[in-house]
């Protein structure tokens, strides 16, 4: 089971990369496409593209702000942690003379 979960992983990553080079690729190609119709299939794939990798951008910055926030809570959770074990009168070095 687990196996075919990371095989569907591998796949769609795959198909994620592959759309996205696809998409550069046939912007790249078509980029000084001059239009002559009014209903272009040449526009109407290049506006798909831009789409695409337009939401790729806005998946990828989500991600990485997802990955940001996770890690600032890792570290604030990390440093309460270490403020509460250091909070004993034996670690304060605290002596008791009376
Ligand atoms: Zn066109």
């Amino acid at each position: 089971m687990k196996r075919a979960g990371s095989f569907v992983t591998v796949a769609a990553a795959v198909i994620f990369c592959l759309s996205f080079l696809c998409s550069v690729s046939f912007l790249a190609i078509h980029a000084h496409h001059h239009c002559t119709d009014e209903h272009c299939s040449v526009c109407a794939v290049l506006v798909q593209c831009n789409r695409r990798l337009r939401s790729a951008a806005a998946a990828g910055s989500a991600a990485l702000l997802l990955l940001f926030c996770s890690m600032a809570a890792a570290f604030l959770t990390s440093a309460e942690t270490r403020e509460a074990s250091c909070e004993t009168l034996v670690s304060l070095k605290v002596e008791m003379l009376n």
